[in-house]
């Protein structure tokens, strides 16, 4: 893409965020990797390497909930790596212009698929996790949600100080339900909204696919900020191709001068 015909699709994005009732953001593990996380899938992915988690992993934990917390727990293997990973990483560019556009009172509402709690570190505030957030644990029962430093891993698997339930790290296993109070969250704001900004995600696993498709289904507006094309963008009026760390930061320039006219 040419220089001007980017600073043109900029433009355009910025006015339709104005225009819009209700902005949503969905982002995926594209806006992860500029913070120096591996993508699951891919070449260099953590699963690429590791291998990848059993397709029952919630089924396992119900069998055996001391054996799913002690591999979670191990200090060696994709846990640990990931844990450490996580750690180590910093908000990007990308993760605090949606914090300044969440500020200017545009950006109304986040949905993540990302577990790596940078969206909350960035100061993001409206926010679902939609497979949950790997520095928290949640009971199973009662769906209180506790940090994972708070939680005594002495006992496994640990139990809810509220309810005497079984406690799980709160990122969302394969075969586990997303939790419904997340779901209702995404169901009752993707019901409002009018433009969705869909950034660092091939919009591809369901649930969260289903959000995008809706809004554009009902009439809204799609913006893509991927540096690649994805199966999502021929939805999208515009396409923002490049790095979420620089696109995001542009846009809220192209908003903040667009507002000053
Ligand atoms: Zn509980």
């Amino acid at each position: 893409m040419s220089e001007s015909s980017q600073a043109e699709a900029i433009e355009q994005a910025a006015r339709f965020l104005i225009e819009s009732r209700y902005v949503m953001a969905m982002t995926g593990a594209g806006i992860s990797v500029e913070s120096g996380i591996p993508p699951f899938r891919g070449p260099g992915g953590l699963w690429t390497t590791y291998g990848e988690p059993p397709m029952n992993g919630y089924q396992r934990f119900l069998e055996n909930p001391k054996a799913a917390w002690e591999e979670r727990i191990n200090p060696t293997g994709p846990s640990a790596i990931l844990r450490e990973t996580v750690a180590a990483a910093e908000p990007n560019p990308g993760h605090e212009a949606l914090v300044a556009l969440e500020d200017m009172d545009i950006l109304q509402f986040m949905i993540t698929q990302n577990v790596d709690n940078l969206h909350r570190r960035a100061g993001s505030r409206n926010l679902a996790e939609i497979h949950g957030n790997s520095t928290l644990t949640r009971c199973i029962q009662c769906a209180s949600r506790y940090p994972l430093e708070e939680t005594s891993l002495d006992v496994l698997p640990p139990v809810c100080p509220k309810c005497n339930g079984m406690v799980k790290i709160d990122t969302v296993a394969f075969g586990e339900p997303i939790p419904p109070d997340v779901l209702a969250q995404c169901q009752q704001t993707t019901n409002r909204c009018d433009c969705m900004l869909v950034i660092g995600t091939s919009a591809t696993v369901f649930p969260a696919a289903a959000f995008p498709i809706q809004v554009c289904e009902s009439g809204g507006v799609l913006i893509e900020v991927n540096p690649y094309e994805s199966d999502i963008t021929p939805l999208c009026m515009v396409s923002l191709r490049g790095p979420s760390g620089d696109m995001l930061p542009q846009l809220v320039s192209a908003v903040q001068s667009l507002r000053g006219a």
